[in-house]
């Protein structure tokens, strides 16, 4: 098993870069906020732990993310490589994570930091409408959908994340400030990680991640 971690605040494009990286690595896409918002709709006993946690900003437990992870990268067996957007969080994920990679004699490729000046942050993420049914991603001014609120791909009505919001935008960049951003110095001290300006187009960020890890 490989692992490629994406690191970034909320907002910095880290799963619009990972839809892109699919196809130019060869990765499976494993985001743990998607999987989090399907255990909620579909009201499994994660779901349901999840849910309160996720409607204030707030991370959910790292046992529970952890499991689920875990489960799923056990589970890829020895061929499995996978692209990691929104885990690890927490420096106890990042043990949990090494601890996994290592016992299915796996590797961190490496961890990619988006970055991104806050300001941007919070301005990508009040515009940012989604399709629920397809998953595609929008943005009020900068990527507009061809017929306003619609998707472009399946003519769903497009939504916005309940964690979208103003106040509950504030809550998670103070999170990452908090507990994510430790990590970077984490995978720093360890020789993983590569810093990649976020701010640009789609296809010019995704182009600037695959050159840095050459
Ligand atoms: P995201 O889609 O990555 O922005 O995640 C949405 C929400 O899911 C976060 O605000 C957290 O509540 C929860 N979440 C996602 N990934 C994690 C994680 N690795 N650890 C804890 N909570 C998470």
């Amino acid at each position: 098993m490989e692992a490629l971690i994406l690191l970034g605040a909320p907002g910095a494009g880290k799963g619009t870069a990972a839809e892109r990286l699919v196809a130019r690595l060869g990765v499976r896409h494993v985001s743990s906020g998607d999987l989090l918002r399907g255990a909620v709709k579909q009201g499994t006993p994660a779901g349901q732990e999840a849910e309160g946690y996720m409607k204030q900003g707030k991370l959910v437990p790292d046992e529970l993310i952890g499991r689920i992870i875990t489960d799923l990268l056990v589970a890829g067996g020895s061929q499995l490589k996978v692209l990691l957007d929104g885990f690890p969080r927490t420096v106890a994920q990042a043990e949990m994570l090494e601890k996994v990679v290592s016992a299915q004699q796996g590797r961190l490729r490496g961890t990619v930091l988006l970055e991104v000046a806050e300001e941007i942050l919070v301005e990508r993420l009040a515009g940012r409408r989604l399709c629920p049914k397809c998953n595609a991603g929008y943005h009020v001014r900068t990527l507009p959908p061809k017929v306003s609120g619609t998707c472009d791909r399946c003519g769903t009505p497009l939504v916005q994340r309940t964690d979208d919001t103003a106040e509950t935008v504030r809550q998670r960049l103070a999170v990452f400030r908090q507990d994510t951003s430790p990590l970077i110095e984490w995978y720093n001290s360890r020789g993983l990680l590569k810093r990649v300006d976020g701010v640009g187009s789609a296809d010019d960020v995704t182009e600037r991640i695959v050159q840095a890890l050459r």
